[in-house]
This record gives C-alpha cells, sequence and structure tokens, in this order.
C-alpha cells in the first residue's frame, strides 16, 4: 500500500497536486438583479371564500405587485488566468435574457412562459428560475443559490 501511493504521487505532477489542492477552494459570487410584477395566488379548484381565507390580499382577483430582488450565487474555483470563477458581466447579460426580460412589468400568472400553469409564489418562481438558468453557465461555474426578495421583510432561498 505504501509503495503504491509513493509511486502515485511520484507520477503526479506538481500542476495537477496544485489543482487537486485548488478543488478544495470553493468560491461563492452573487450578481443581483431587480425586476417589478404582478401575480396574484388563487387556487382555481377551490371557491373564492377558500381563496381568500388562505391568500388574503394576494388572491385579490386584478392582482398586486411587488419590487421583486433577485441574488443569484454561483460557486467555484477561480480560474488561475482570470481570478473568476465566473464573469460576472456573462452572468448578467444570462440573467437578463433568462429572467429579467421575462419577468420584468409582467403579469407572472399570464405573461410568462416558463410560470405557465405554476401558481406564481415566490417559493415556486426560484424554482423555475433555476431551471432557466442552471444549463446557461460556462464550464466550471455551478449554480449554489437563488435568493427572492418579494419584501424587505419576506424572501425566499432555492439550493437546488
Ligand atoms: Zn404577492
Amino acid at each position: 500500500m505504501y509503495y503504491k501511493l509513493n509511486t502515485l504521487w511520484k507520477e503526479l505532477s506538481l500542476d495537477l497536486i496544485f489543482t487537486l489542492f485548488l478543488q478544495n477552494i470553493m468560491v461563492y459570487v452573487t450578481r443581483k438583479v431587480h425586476f417589478n410584477g404582478a401575480h396574484k395566488l388563487f387556487n382555481p379548484n377551490w371557491t373564492e371564500e377558500q381563496n381568500d381565507e388562505v391568500f388574503g390580499k394576494c388572491a385579490n382577483k386584478n392582482w398586486h405587485g411587488h419590487n421583486f430582488d433577485l441574488y443569484v450565487t454561483v460557486k467555484g474555483v477561480p480560474n488561475p488566468d482570470t481570478g473568476f470563477v465566473m464573469d460576472l458581466k456573462k452572468l448578467k447579460v444570462i440573467l437578463e435574457d433568462k429572467v429579467v426580460s421575462k419577468l420584468d412589468h409582467k403579469n407572472f400568472n399570464l405573461d410568462v412562459d416558463f410560470l405557465k400553469d405554476v401558481m406564481p409564489s415566490i417559493e415556486n418562481i426560484v424554482i423555475k428560475i433555476w431551471e432557466q438558468i442552471e444549463h446557461e453557465l460556462p464550464q466550471g461555474a455551478n449554480l449554489h443559490c437563488i435568493k427572492l426578495y418579494e419584501t424587505e421583510n419576506q424572501f425566499v432561498e432555492y439550493y437546488g
């Protein structure tokens, strides 16, 4: 066993050892974006009274709006050439393209393709946002957390 390990270590280049060492150094980077939107929480299988009881003002039939703040955190090992986990300008472009342009100034119940047939609670919205962007990230950068603030005092987090 000792002999085998000793041989293995001799065969590993310094670069590879350094890479293996770096693999434990995970850094988390976050981009914040903002959008405004309207929704209502309403279960069509329930009576109006049941909806009012469960969702209160959020069931208002003519919608209501929020100013949403979205925090998207990506994890990875900093690239030795750039020092970046990923280029945050690219993350901004992905978020604008896949999320903000689809949600900003929209009615989440009616206008958004990726929220079709989804109850647009912030819990469900973060799950759908995750699906929108998880495959858009460059190699080596992985989605870690999506946090969505509906109000200053109310937010959800999703870790995939
Ligand atoms: Zn609401």
